[in-house]
């Protein structure tokens, strides 16, 4: 566990051009199976969490984005590809962060699966973590 006083986070995109620091997260993180994260990031699913928009800034570079809905923006690495961040238009004050992309990914942990019924015949997680048809918070992706 960190200090109260080492709270920030940081970390960035795989080949080191984007980098960024943020406030710790503001509710449990989870683990989302969605068709959007599936698809944006290549992968079965991707862990995020959430930090208040005043405590994320970017450090080094900036973030490629894309609308993958029309209230949802997504960022990535221009270069790299790596998965950033999500806001959605409804939350402008929040701000999800890929826990994938931390320096250390240890430091936040997920405690759910959300939109388990997007997930792939073969994607059933194992690890006791409660599942979630949809999403436990915010609706759309
Ligand atoms: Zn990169
Ligand atoms: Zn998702």
């Amino acid at each position: 566990m960190s200090e109260p006083t080492d709270s920030v986070l940081t970390g960035g995109c795989l080949c080191g051009a984007v980098a960024y620091r943020s406030g710790a997260p503001i509710r449990p993180p989870s683990i989302c199976h969605c068709t959007s994260c599936r698809r944006a990031a290549g992968a079965h699913a991707v862990a995020w969490f959430t930090a208040p928009t005043a405590q994320f800034a970017f450090t080094r570079g900036a973030p490629a984005t894309f609308r993958s809905s029309p209230p949802v923006v997504r960022s990535f690495c221009a270069s790299c590809g790596t998965p950033l961040t999500y806001r959605h238009d409804d939350s402008p004050h929040e701000v999800d962060v890929t826990i994938g992309s931390l320096d250390d990914p240890s430091r936040v942990a997920p405690v759910a699966h959300t939109w388990m019924e997007d997930a792939a015949s073969w994607d059933r997680p194992g690890d006791g973590r409660p599942q979630f048809a949809q999403s436990r918070a915010h609706a759309g992706d």
